[in-house]
């Protein structure tokens, strides 16, 4: 094989019309992180590689390294995951997982456990009959893998075990708070105590226990918002710190 082609998994995260016949495809790899792949000719109905480089599926490349974007010279599926585009409902939440693994990764930055992660739930979310735990434990996973796992433990201000009552999470500081510090911590919110529970749960336990999770409406919804509004936080602020980068640059 020359140096100039290499052979990887990909998932597709994300695609784009470009030219008269082309995509630009956003995938996730093992090996090399997120790349930008031009998939020539594939809006074309002759095109032979159309098929294999649908959104969200897993496809084997042969990708040849070009100028500005490296080329799709062949693509076979490995993993289709067809129920996630025939449905409706599923490919919503699919499209919340490509989304979220790409706002959450910079391009050529390897994360191999990302991208099994990434495999496996898009496997799970193609036949789960309940997608809420498949998206949360995604999510808690997601964090972890990037560097941005809740502390959910410990008291972040003093690092005391936290007691079984209602406790408090404060996303600056990315975890829980004891009841005193919670108390006297400007935006930190009350946690209940189910809520946490749940959430640890996810972190910690393997998915054939989750599965068989039964959670309550309030509880979900609870667990959902607190998961959501995390990760908005941790993006808008890592958003501020890119800016603040760029500003500094062209300052200097
Ligand atoms: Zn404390």
């Amino acid at each position: 094989m020359s140096e100039r082609l290499y052979r990887t998994d990909a998932i597709i995260l994300r695609r784009s019309d470009f030219g008269e016949a082309d995509r630009l495809l956003t995938v996730f790899t093992p090996e090399r992180g997120k790349l930008r792949l031009l998939a020539k000719g594939v809006r074309k109905t002759t095109s032979r590689k159309a098929g294999h480089v649908e959104l969200f599926m897993l496809t084997d490349m042969l990708v040849a390294q070009g100028h500005t974007w490296d080329i799709i010279s062949q693509a076979e599926i490995v993993e289709p995951y067809r129920d996630l585009r025939d449905d409706l409902e599923r490919t919503g939440h699919a499209y919340y997982l490509a989304e979220l693994a790409d706002r959450f990764t910079e391009e050529h930055d390897p994360n191999r456990p990302l991208f099994e992660l990434l495999a496996v739930t898009l496997a799970h979310l193609s036949h789960s009959p309940d997608p809420f735990i498949v998206l949360r434990y995604f999510e808690l996973h997601l964090l972890s893998l990037t560097g941005y796992q809740p502390q959910l433990y410990f008291c972040v201000a003093c690092n005391e075990t936290l007691e079984p009552v209602e406790n408090y999470f404060h996303f600056a500081s990315g975890g829980t708070l004891c009841a005193r510090h919670g108390q006297a911590r400007p935006n930190a919110e009350p946690i209940p105590l189910p809520v946490l529970k749940v959430l640890r749960f996810l972190q910690t336990e393997p998915w054939e226990k989750l599965a068989r999770l039964q959670l309550n409406a309030n509880t979900r919804q609870q667990v959902e918002s607190l998961l959501l509004r995390y990760i908005t936080f941790v993006l808008e602020r890592q958003l501020k710190s890119v800016d603040f980068l760029r500003k500094l640059k062209r300052d200097t």
